[in-house]
């Protein structure tokens, strides 16, 4: 399903609709948009039956323009050359649109996940690692890796400690992968962090009067319906975050089957049931898809749909059949650039992958700041703010000669953790992004796909000029 057509010639065709929208000098927009380096290695695997298996993965640094790059890795069958290109060329726009200072790049490893045992996986993993050490495809200044589809803390743990056994002393080794365990120098926040960041996106594009008089919708996100393909990292905690602000999961759509309940789904109890080996096939409500992906769900009926799964799933053939009038993607690529024409034509808003699940690199992000400053995010400063908050509450409580109630005073006089300022740190990146984005947009009078590649085409351009690399 994700080759046809190929991914990174979907991804180019983006580029190409932003890029006749700008002027360079020649030479500067081919260079942007080429892919510098892809690295294939194949290597032996001994499996735990004893029988010899050949492990194929990829690394592709789409562009060096800022250094390190930066992009996840994934496990999955469908990996293919074509399929990091594309994602890595993701990377690079997204990276430059949310302001982080990386390249883009992006890893995969063919394999189907649950053929092979955790002892077996393991190995892989630190194989996969010191084939990246053996070509410098990875460290803190280099590339730095950090998870995707079926890549967990457990794999990004398995990573970073292959990493620093072979880099003996250097100090800043622990920034040379993400989405670590937070015992291991990871971030609080970064597990939730994509799907947060999909909310806050969903959150400021319904919060427009202007985009909801579009597509016809009220303002606000308490009471829209939603339908979620994927309930995985991304779309699991998606999903919470919605519902917490008061929308409504109707719609679940899985490898195995789907669900549909238009009072709204318990998305805790299908992703805990999911994730204790169920299969949503057993849950009251489900409906047997007619094909095993997700087509038929992707049309349901509701306000919001969030393909959260995998690449190329909104096609020209189903395109015309959405039923939703906003696409928050938060898997990377979801829609090929033929159907997002239709669905423009159609006036269904999308919310592009680039913007809307960048939130995942962002923390990453945070996480390597804090692996090379070696010290947790509010460590030097919250008890000094809470205290200075506390004496400035007190004197308060003088002046007027009156004291606040204990739940008041408790309340104020606080000093953030490194976890609330992770998650302030993402929803400021988040408004800002959709603000920039949707503000080329007006101005232009473009969709916000086009509008998110224009600005990104822009700062990377900026950076190959500034350098003088280009007038
Ligand atoms: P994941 O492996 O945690 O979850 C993927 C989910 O999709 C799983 O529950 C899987 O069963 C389901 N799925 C697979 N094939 C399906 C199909 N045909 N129909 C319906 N469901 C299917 O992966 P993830 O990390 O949540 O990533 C999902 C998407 O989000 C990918 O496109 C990834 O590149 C993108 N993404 C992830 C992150 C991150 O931080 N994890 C960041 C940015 C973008």
């Amino acid at each position: 399903m994700n080759q046809h057509p190929p991914f990174f010639e979907q991804v180019n065709r983006y580029f190409d609709r932003a890029a006749a929208l700008v002027d360079y000098p020649p030479g500067l927009l081919p260079q942007i948009k080429a892919c510098n380096a892809v690295y294939h290695v194949s290597f032996p695997l001994r499996r735990d039956d004893g029988s010899i298996e050949v492990i194929h993965g990829w690394r592709a640094h789409h562009s060096q323009h800022r250094l390190p790059v930066k992009g996840g890795f994934r496990l999955t069958s469908h990996a293919s050359e074509d399929e990091v290109t594309a994602l890595a060329a993701l990377m690079t726009y997204k990276c430059a649109l949310v302001n982080l200072p990386y390249g883009g790049a992006k890893g995969a490893i063919k394999i189907e996940k649950s053929d092979y045992s955790e002892a077996e996986l393991e190995r892989i993993i630190r194989r996969y690692t010191f084939e990246l050490v053996r070509r410098n495809c990875i460290g803190p200044g280099v590339d730095v890796p950090g998870p995707d589809m079926g890549v967990g803390a457990q794999e990004i743990a398995w990573m970073h400690d292959t990493y620093l056994a072979l880099s003996h002393g250097e100090v800043d080794a622990s920034g040379a992968v993400t989405g670590k365990p937070v015992t291991q120098g990871g971030v609080r926040g970064r597990v939730e962090a994509t799907g947060r960041g999909v909310f806050f996106g969903i959150r400021e594009a319904v919060d427009s009067a202007e985009l909801m008089e579009k597509v016809g919708l009220e303002r606000g996100i308490d009471g829209k319906t939603v339908v979620i393909q994927g309930l995985g990292n991304v779309g699991y905690h998606a999903g919470r975050f919605l519902t917490e602000a008061g929308a409504r999961v109707v719609g679940i759509v899985e490898r195995e089957g789907a669900l549909y309940d238009p009072d709204g789904l318990d998305v805790e109890a299908v992703h805990q049931h999911r994730a204790a080996g169920g299969s949503i096939l057993e849950l009251e409500g489900t409906e047997t898809l007619e094909d095993k992906d997700g087509v038929r769900g992707l049309e349901w009926e509701c306000d919001i749909l969030v393909p959260a799964a995998l690449e190329n799933v909104i096609r020209e053939q189903n395109a015309p059949r959405i039923r939703a009038r906003i696409i928050a993607e938060g898997a990377n690529g979801p829609t090929t650039a033929q159907a997002s024409e239709i669905m423009n034509a159609r006036g269904i808003l999308q919310l592009p992958d680039l913007y809307l699940n960048s939130g995942g690199v962002t923390v990453s992000y945070f996480e390597w700041v804090k692996n090379l400053s070696h010290v947790r995010f509010g460590r030097m400063e919250r008890r000094f703010r809470a205290m200075a908050a506390e004496r400035m509450m007190s004197a308060v409580e003088d002046l007027v000669d009156k004291n606040f109630s204990p739940e008041r005073f408790d309340e104020v006089a606080v000093g953030a953790s490194e976890e609330d300022l992770v998650n302030s740190g993402l929803e400021e990146t988040m408004v800002e992004g959709f603000h920039e984005i949707h503000g080329t947009a007006q101005e232009m009078k473009i969709d916000l796909r086009t509008a998110a590649f224009v600005n990104s085409i822009r700062k990377v351009a900026l950076t190959y000029q500034e350098r003088g690399i280009f007038p």
